[in-house]
């Protein structure tokens, strides 16, 4: 562990999604799955964050939300999709209003599959996303880059 090293607490931002993950998430807070054993801690505040929990999928409202809670979060951090709809739009992908998966405008470290995504996904996924978390403050403390390049292509195109 890095001079960085602190408990790791995540924010989470539910994008159109039908509450399906983001029920699942909120379980695995509850005492039965017990996330806290980890450390973590669900903040309302993105400054005071380093995962980044996304559920559903973008759209037109919703975009500039998504980017500007990214934004936010102080490097390193890491994202974490949760469900198909996060990941590709899942069953809503042909929708009018869907534009897809949240990697098209954030760059996302940990996919968690799933419809909606199981409590022991989600947390296989967020533990992985610490270990990755460990790896971008360690290249930080290094002086290496570890923010990748956003997609402004998307955002700015939008659904028409
Ligand atoms: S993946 Fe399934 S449960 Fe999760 S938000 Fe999408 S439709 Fe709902």
């Amino acid at each position: 562990m890095t001079y960085l090293s602190k408990s790791p607490w995540l924010l989470h931002y539910n994008a159109s999604s039908c509450n399906g993950c983001d029920i699942e998430i909120l379980a695995c807070l509850t005492p039965m799955y017990d996330v806290e054993r980890f450390g973590i801690i669900n903040t309302g505040n993105p400054k005071h964050a380093d995962i980044f929990v996304v559920t559903g999928s973008i759209n037109e409202e919703n975009k500039d939300v998504l980017v500007n809670l990214y934004e936010q979060i102080p490097d390193p951090k890491v994202v974490v999709a949760i469900g198909i709809c996060a990941a590709s739009g899942g069953v809503f992908r042909e929708c009018y209003n869907v534009m897809g998966g949240i990697d098209k405008l954030i760059p996302v470290d940990v996919y968690v599959p799933g419809c909606a995504a199981r409590p022991e996904s989600i947390i296989d996924g967020i533990v992985k996303s610490l270990g990755i978390l460990e790896e971008k403050r360690t290249a930080m403390v290094k002086g290496i880059p570890v923010k990748p390049e956003m997609n402004t292509a998307v955002r700015e195109a939008g659904t028409e």
